[in-house]
């Protein structure tokens, strides 16, 4: 048997390690330490986002984001159907309803033409998703978003460090949540972002984060009392996964480099493929500058997707599928809309293919990964 090439491994970049004996050291490991405010502080100045709050998940941010946007019952937001469940979770659990609308056929991202078609009186906010890294089209989301007076939350789960047309994901919405789980670029097992990018929504992020209390205002000094003041839950982070991951970012550009070369290597090496009509590779626009955080291919059917799956790991390389479209699954069905098929969201994610992506991925490893996609498809 060939050695197992896992779908995805963790790593370490640089100091991860002593930066977490060193949390314990100083006798502070709960929320909100040097670390935590080490990896906002971070974050506000490598981007210039207006305000971070460091979660435990992307999840806990956007569902911060929602509940800051005050959705409940009756309201919608736009949203693609092509997302990882946390879109829309953190929608429904306000009681607001997704509205599922079809993605482009390029960046995979929501299509910013459908979206005005898919507002209504009740319509709120718009959610969308920056898909592999790879922006969407955030000048006319934007646009249709101040024309209608809605909110837009911008999923960037997987796209720290990304751009569009030169500035950072994550500062063109109202709001936007990072991730920093274990299959992501920069990773500390379970962690999240959440940018605060208009301010007259900091306090209330502050307090909601905090079990709804004032407690950052007391310690600032801004209060007397340290007490009860809103509908708040904990989503603070441990002090442990923020000093992991601040040594990551010590190593951004490190992390990032390596990241572009095993995403060159890929489309390099399957441009033939590609050219003899096999299989179909990802394109960026121009004006999209992309953090690599995912390498996809698509096939032209269905069937032939799961077979190159199932021969993949018979040769031991584990590749992976996503998304089952959400407006299809159970809980989408119920709570969900979607006014219209969504024929390429339908079509994408039973031709989708994600290859092996993570930092210590080496040249042998890929080359392996691509001979055998090449002897299957020929
Ligand atoms: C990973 C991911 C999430 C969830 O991130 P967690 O940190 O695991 O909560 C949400 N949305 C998208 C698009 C993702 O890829």
């Amino acid at each position: 048997m060939l050695p197992n090439i896992p779908f995805n491994k963790p790593f370490i970049a640089g100091r991860e390690l002593e930066y977490i004996a060193e949390a314990v050291e100083n006798g502070h490991i709960a929320a909100d330490g040097k670390f935590t405010r080490q990896c906002s502080a971070f974050l506000e100045e490598r981007f210039g986002f207006e305000k971070v709050l460091m979660t435990p998940s992307c999840t806990a941010a956007l569902e911060l984001a929602a509940m800051l946007c005050e959705l409940g019952p009756g309201d919608e937001v736009i949203m693609p159907s092509f997302t990882f469940v946390s879109t829309a979770n953190a929608v429904v659990r306000t009681g607001a309803t997704p509205c599922f609308v079809d993605i482009r056929e390029d960046t995979l991202n929501l299509n910013e033409q459908l979206i005005e078609a898919a507002i209504s009186q009740r319509t709120k906010a718009i959610m969308p998703v920056h898909y592999a890294g790879v922006s969407c089209e955030m000048d006319e989301i934007n646009r249709i978003a101040a024309k209608h007076g809605l909110y837009v939350i911008e999923d960037a789960a997987q796209a720290l460090n990304s751009t569009y047309q030169g500035k950072a994901l994550g500062g063109l919405g109202h709001f936007a949540g990072f991730s920093f789980h274990e299959t992501k670029n920069f990773v500390c097992g379970e962690g999240g972002a959440l940018c605060v990018n208009d301010a007259k929504f900091i306090e209330r992020a502050e307090i909601l984060r905090d079990k709804g209390t004032n407690r950052k205002q007391f310690f600032r000094g801004e209060v007397d009392k340290y007490t009860w003041v809103d509908v708040g839950s904990s989503y603070v982070p441990s002090e442990l996964a923020c000093a992991f991951l601040f040594g990551q970012f010590e190593f951004l550009e490190k992390i990032s480099e390596r990241r572009q070369e095993i995403y060159r290597e890929y489309m390099r090496r399957l441009e033939p493929l590609e050219k003899e009509g096999l299989l179909k590779l990802p394109r960026i626009p121009d004006h999209c500058g992309s953090n690599s955080h995912l390498f996809y291919i698509l096939l032209p059917a269905r069937a032939a997707r799961d077979e190159l799956l199932n021969y993949l790991r018979t040769e031991s390389i584990h590749a992976v599928f996503h998304y089952i479209p959400l407006h299809s699954s159970p809980m989408g069905r119920k709570l969900g809309r979607s006014d219209e098929r969504l024929n390429v969201t339908d079509g994408i994610s039973g031709r989708l293919l994600r290859l092996p992506f993570f930092f210590d991925l080496d040249q042998l490893q890929q080359t392996r990964i691509v001979n055998a996609i090449a002897t299957f498809l020929r």
